[in-house]
């Protein structure tokens, strides 16, 4: 029997080696606010991202949520993707503010920039683009037309984490970005996430938000929540950041033979990877058109978890689709967006993917044309 293939596996340093990074914490007894695994795994990550500030919080969701309420913009609209985890689309909405959807460019599957502008009102305070599967967006023009209109940008870039555009780390585009650093993405700290920045009063709100609004002693100056990174997660973030290249490494094997086997197949599209980036490898979608491919994408997921092979349909439905969201905003025209979400199927991919493995998937996706 053959063993079960999940469509991720979440990365881990040796149980030595986390042992060894927690083992103070018996002495310190410190195990969370602010102690020392977080000051040093959040000076590791601005070095990393090439920014002055981060904020390292509970998970990647409340980063997002806090970002937001940063801005102090309730009542206004979000310029964002519909194609996407509902994470970005709820943290607009749970900040009181309107997600107003865009559609995608069909190649990196982001949002489309040529159609932001017809999208501002009197009420857009922000755009909230995904750097989706780890495509970068169009960093340029979004900023273009940001600075344009007096609109702040904050990037979800939950995927694409250690990643590099025209040699820039990602972390540095945008007002703000935001990455999630939940077990499941290329970079873990068990759940966890934080935000990259540049300006010094949205850090100082960020961190005070993430601690019940408290700024000093006596003193509560935000309605903040708990969102604060604790000492074990950091400690995990440290061991998982030494060794990230070997993780992308791996990733990057399994990448390169999936191209080899289905680039080129009748009725699969595959994400290019873009030539100005330096991409993590995050997550491996197809496309399936199935006329061509002579099945549809559900069909495909089926007969790939007969063969316990567990797929998922990232993303499908769009948020804008999702019945809970639906009765409160317009679901927007984002056709595009639609067809990606009805055919994307993303399979597994994750570092110690093996060579057999991705083989043995690629005949079973490719039996089909036979
Ligand atoms: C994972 C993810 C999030 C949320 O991150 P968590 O750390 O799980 O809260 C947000 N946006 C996208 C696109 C994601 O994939």
């Amino acid at each position: 029997m053959l063993d079960k293939i999940q469509v991720t596996r979440s990365s881990m340093p040796d149980y030595e080696e986390y042992c060894e990074e927690i083992k103070d914490l018996w002495d310190s007894r410190w195990l969370t606010n602010f102690g020392s695994k977080y000051r040093q795994l959040e000076q590791q990550l601005k070095d990393m991202q090439g920014v002055p500030y981060t904020v390292m919080f509970a998970n990647g969701h409340l980063a997002l949520e806090i970002a937001l309420a940063a801005l102090e913009c309730s009542g206004g609209e979000v310029i964002t993707t519909p194609f996407t985890f509902a994470s970005t689309t709820f943290a607009i909405l749970r900040s009181g503010l309107t997600p107003v959807f865009c559609d995608i460019n069909p190649e990196t599957y982001c949002i489309d920039a040529d159609r932001i502008e017809t999208l501002i009102t009197e009420k857009t305070v922000a755009i909230l683009p995904v750097h989706v599967y780890g495509s970068v967006c169009d960093y340029k023009k979004i900023q273009s037309i940001a600075d344009k209109h007096g609109l702040k940008v904050i990037y979800d870039a939950a995927h694409a984490f250690g990643e590099e555009v025209d040699g820039t780390p990602v972390g540095a585009l945008g007002d703000m970005s935001m990455f999630s650093f939940h077990a499941t993405k290329v970079f873990n700290s068990i759940e966890g996430g934080c935000l990259t920045l540049s300006d010094a009063e949205l850090e100082k709100k960020c961190m005070a938000m993430c601690q019940f609004g408290i700024t000093g002693k006596d003193k509560i100056d935000y309605i903040g929540t708990n969102a604060k990174m604790n000492e074990f997660s950091a400690a995990m973030g440290l061991c998982n950041l030494r060794r990230l290249d070997e993780y992308i490494e791996g990733r990057r094997a399994a990448d390169r033979r999936y191209r080899e086997r289905l680039g080129g197949v009748e009725g699969i599209t595959l994400r290019e990877i873009q030539s100005n980036v330096k991409s993590n490898y995050a997550y491996f979608p197809i496309v399936i058109d199935p006329e061509r491919f002579g099945e549809d994408r559900d069909s495909l997921m089926d007969r790939l978890a007969r063969n316990e092979i567990y797929s998922r349909k990232y993303f499908y439905p769009l948020t804008s689709e999702f019945d809970a969201v639906k009765k409160l905003v317009d679901p927007g025209d984002t056709p595009v967006a639609k067809q990606i979400a009805d055919r994307v199927l993303t399979i597994p991919l994750y570092s110690e993917l093996s060579a057999e493995d991705v083989d043995r998937i690629c005949d079973i996706i490719l039996e089909v044309k036979r």
